[in-house]
């Protein structure tokens, strides 16, 4: 131990991605003092670049609107979905829910930077290369940290938001994991310099359907610089009856989709491929004596939807008033205030990221035979408005899903 040092604030948050800046500007805007302690350095690379409009509204009411907008993001208005020569596209301006009808496709790196910049404008205290390495509970938590630099400390606060993502801080500590109710699933993926003159709608993220395999999916982000992000989706197994190393297996599973090879003829593969697997995670609780849960560190889902930044962002904004009552002394419920209203909007995404592997949201969503006030309706849910329950499709997800795939399939 190098060097001793001890963090006192309010509230401590662990992790400075997009749940732990929001929460952190938040707070500090209410006038608390928000230590955020992050292992890495940032810039960092982070996968989860296609956001959706509701997450517009949780940068705003932070303060981050004119930073995020200055930064020269590629713009997004809907998604865009392909299974051999069927093609559909949803516009999120024609959507059912009131709210932002456009977002932002984001080099992650660059993006938790600047969220991360803005909330220490807003007065927090942030500490990169600070890694939580244990957790004593007890009446009031403490936190060890160790910093790259070698140097260990504590830190304790009134409250501890854990905004760990992957990390996962305190659902392993604290022994809160829970089995995800998803299969286990790979993810390939990478940057790519793409090259693409024709063909692709920039300004919305690309889910292509393997041509063979309902359950294998493909992304294409397209950013502002000529760039793309790509990847794939598939379970282990699948993955693992294919033969190289991640970067062939990525490559390899592109040319089996023919419109997606077309697209990516002169593309240059310059950035190392990337895998993540078992993603999906639960905990048995979202709240305990003295801590929450935010975005990753709670649940995660799958990536389908790009459902993950405005959950994080979600959760963030329902946590900091139920923090700021306990602080200010009053009673509050955490069960009822803040995880029941946020697993409403993520069991939201649960019915249809199901139906999706399933084969029953792509059976709607390809359907030529779709009311137009029922594709707005969709439309709101795939711009993550999971928690507007004035659309019947989240009031009621799985039993009026269930109708449309009927209505769908007879229709065909
Ligand atoms: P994170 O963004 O993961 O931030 C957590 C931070 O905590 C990190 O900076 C980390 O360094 C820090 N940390 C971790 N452990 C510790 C520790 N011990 N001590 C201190 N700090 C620590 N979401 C979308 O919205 N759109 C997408 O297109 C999308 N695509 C995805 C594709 C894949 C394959 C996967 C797996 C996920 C995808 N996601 C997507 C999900 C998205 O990446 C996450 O939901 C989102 O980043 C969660 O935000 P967060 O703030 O909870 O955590």
């Amino acid at each position: 131990m190098k060097n001793e040092h001890h963090f006192e604030a309010d509230v401590i948050i662990i992790g400075a991605g997009p749940s732990g800046s929001i929460a952190a500007a938040q707070l500090c805007q209410k006038g608390y003092d928000v230590v955020v302690l992050e292992k890495q350095h940032f810039p960092r690379f982070s996968i989860g670049e296609s956001l959706l409009p509701q997450c517009m509204s949780f940068i705003e009411s932070s303060g981050m609107l004119p930073a995020v907008e200055e930064a020269n993001f590629q713009f997004k208005n809907g998604a865009a979905f392909r299974l051999g020569d069927q093609y559909t596209e949803f516009d999120f301006t024609e959507k059912f829910s009131p709210g932002w009808g456009t977002t932002f496709q984001v080099q992650r790196g660059k993006f938790d930077h600047i969220l991360a910049q803005q909330a220490e404008q807003c007065g927090a205290r942030m500490f990169y290369g600070h890694e939580i390495t244990a957790v004593n509970t007890g009446n009031e938590p403490t936190l060890l940290v160790s910093t790259d630099q070698g140097d260990s400390h504590t830190a304790k606060a009134k409250f501890i938001l854990d905004a760990s993502g992957f990390g996962r801080v305190l659902p392993r500590f604290l022994d809160l994991e829970s089995p995800s109710s998803f299969p286990v699933r790979q993810s390939l993926f990478t940057h790519i310099e793409d090259n693409i003159q024709e063909g692709l709608e920039r300004n919305k993220i690309l889910i292509t359907v393997h041509p063979q395999h309902r359950d294998v999916w493909y992304w294409l982000i397209p950013f502002s610089n000529g760039r793309c992000s790509v990847g794939v989706v598939a379970t282990p197994e699948f993955l693992s009856q294919r033969s190289g190393g991640p970067a062939e297996k990525l490559k390899q599973l592109c040319q089996e989709d023919a419109s997606l090879n077309a697209l990516l003829t002169n593309s240059v593969w310059d950035t190392q491929v990337q895998e993540i697997q078992g993603y999906s995670c639960d905990v048995s609780t979202l709240w305990g004596e003295g801590f929450a849960l935010l975005g990753n560190a709670g649940e995660f889902l799958d990536p389908v939807f790009s459902s993950g930044v405005t959950i994080a962002m979600k959760s963030a904004s329902l946590a900091v008033p139920v923090l700021d009552k306990q602080l200010r002394g009053e009673d509050v419920c955490w069960e009822s205030e803040y995880a029941i209203p946020l697993k409403r909007g993520v069991d939201t995404f649960r019915t249809f990221v199901e139906a999706w592997y399933d084969g029953r949201f792509q059976d709607v969503i390809f359907s030529r035979n779709q009311s137009p006030s029922i594709r707005a309706m969709i439309s709101s849910i795939l711009a993550g408005y999971a928690w507007d329950l004035d659309n019947p499709y989240v009031k009621d997800s799985e039993r009026r899903l269930n109708v449309l795939v009927e209505t769908c399939r007879q229709a065909v």
